[in-house]
């Protein structure tokens, strides 16, 4: 006899997993949740490598948020550990904290001016105040504008070139728009209420969301694999929306990553857990994974990141491009599945074509839950 599911769930990241989970314990709905590779967790698959180091396969995976609803949320599968990330810009062989800070400007700049500028900056827009390059672009201030020219070539524009592959001219306006100076001390990278990572790893605390009755997991299985011996009455799609209709509207553009894991004989490899590279190198960033996990010991393992083209089906579709002829696609692919595929319900990062930090996903799965699918 064939099995019946409520619903058939495609994908084991947290848009998957928090929605197959509410589902189970709010609604008593029974799903499968299905996953193309061999693991849950979606991109936020943590594991240990030979050497025992915990490290996270798909990119460096940094919790914060200032969604209380969140994080009451997920503590009900893990206990937390505090961690408060800090970033490091190599420039011209020094290390200013990212984003660039007072801090950044009293290492790059001699202390006298460094000082006549900090006056400036804190008259101007007061202290810890973030401001955006584009916004000190406008002061009447020629210093200030100067200022702004020298973050925008030397910490901005070779990062994001090689992130996209593209010019910022070629991205949306409001990539350039946002990008911070923080006029301020504080060389934290966040600065949201609540920086912890989960005490055992992510994929631990996935598979406590996913271990509720009511929910089947079954990986190495593509939605196109999916058996016959089963049935269900709705599908959560949280697979690209463009290959779910085989393209037919044409391909939505990814970046792409390629992560060079490094494992090193030593304590400890850089000043701090992140270091970028805007000027320098073909990488972008190099992580290492002990600040993040605070597991130390005599051997570290790092990543080095290089963005990469994506190429459907060959490469991991990393970050949706920020363009507006992108998102108007998106919106094309959204009719195409309101008329064809109502029973269909997309959303995660790759459903929504939007980058989604992990608590913006965990916020979007909960409201999803609530206003489409919880019993009323
Ligand atoms: C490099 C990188 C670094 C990041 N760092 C951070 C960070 O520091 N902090 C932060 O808050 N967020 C970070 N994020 C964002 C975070 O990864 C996302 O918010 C989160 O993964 C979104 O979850 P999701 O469920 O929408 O998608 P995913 O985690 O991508 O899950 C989707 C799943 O669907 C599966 N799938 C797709 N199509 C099919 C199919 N046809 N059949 C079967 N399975 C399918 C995929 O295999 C995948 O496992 C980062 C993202 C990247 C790319």
């Amino acid at each position: 006899m064939k099995k019946h599911y409520d619903w058939l769930i495609v994908g084991a990241g947290y848009t998957g997993a928090i929605i197959a989970e509410r589902l189970a314990t709010q609604s008593g709905k029974r799903s499968l949740v299905i996953d193309r590779r061999d693991h849950i967790a979606g991109n936020a698959y943590d594991r240990r490598n030979d050497a025992g180091v915990l490290f996270h396969q798909y990119g460096p995976h940094i919790f914060h948020t200032n969604a209380q609803v969140v994080v009451d949320y997920l503590s009900k599968f893990t206990d937390w550990l505090p961690y408060e990330h800090r970033v490091l810009g190599s420039i011209n062989g020094r290390l200013i904290p990212i984003p660039f800070n007072l801090t950044s400007l009293h290492i790059l700049f001699p202390k006298t001016e460094a000082d006549r500028l900090t006056k400036i900056l804190i008259d101007a827009y007061g202290m810890d105040q973030k401001v955006t390059i584009l916004k000190m672009r406008e002061s009447p201030s020629q210093e200030v504008r100067d200022l702004a020219d020298f973050i925008y070539k030397n910490v901005f524009l070779g990062y994001t070139t090689k992130q996209w592959g593209l010019s910022p001219e070629e991205l949306s306006p409001s990539v350039t728009a946002r990008v911070p100076v923080y006029i301020s001390y504080d060389d934290r990278y966040f600065q949201d209420a609540f920086q912890n990572m989960p005490k055992h790893g992510y994929t631990k605390m996935f598979e406590r969301i996913f271990a509720q009755d009511g929910i089947d997991v079954s990986l190495n299985t593509d939605l196109r694999d999916v058996s016959e011996e089963i049935t269900y009455d709705r599908l959560l799609y949280t697979g690209a929306i463009d290959e779910y209709f085989n393209f037919e509207l044409g391909e939505l553009p990814y970046r792409s990553l390629e992560f060079d894991f490094q494992t090193y004989s030593q304590k400890r490899h850089q000043a701090a857990g992140q270091v970028n590279y805007p000027i320098s190198e073909d990488f972008t960033r190099i992580t290492e994974m002990s600040y993040l996990t605070q597991e130390w010991s005599d051997v570290t393992t790092v990543a080095i990141e290089y963005p990469i083209a994506h190429i459907p089906g060959k490469t991991v579709p990393y970050y949706p491009i920020p363009r507006d002829e992108n998102l108007d696609l998106h919106n094309k692919y959204a009719e195409l599945a309101a008329r064809e595929a109502p029973n269909v319900t997309f959303a995660g990062r790759l459903g929504d074509y939007k980058y989604y930090n992990m608590d913006q996903a965990i916020g979007r799965a909960l409201s999803l839950f609530k206003k489409e699918m919880e019993p009323r």
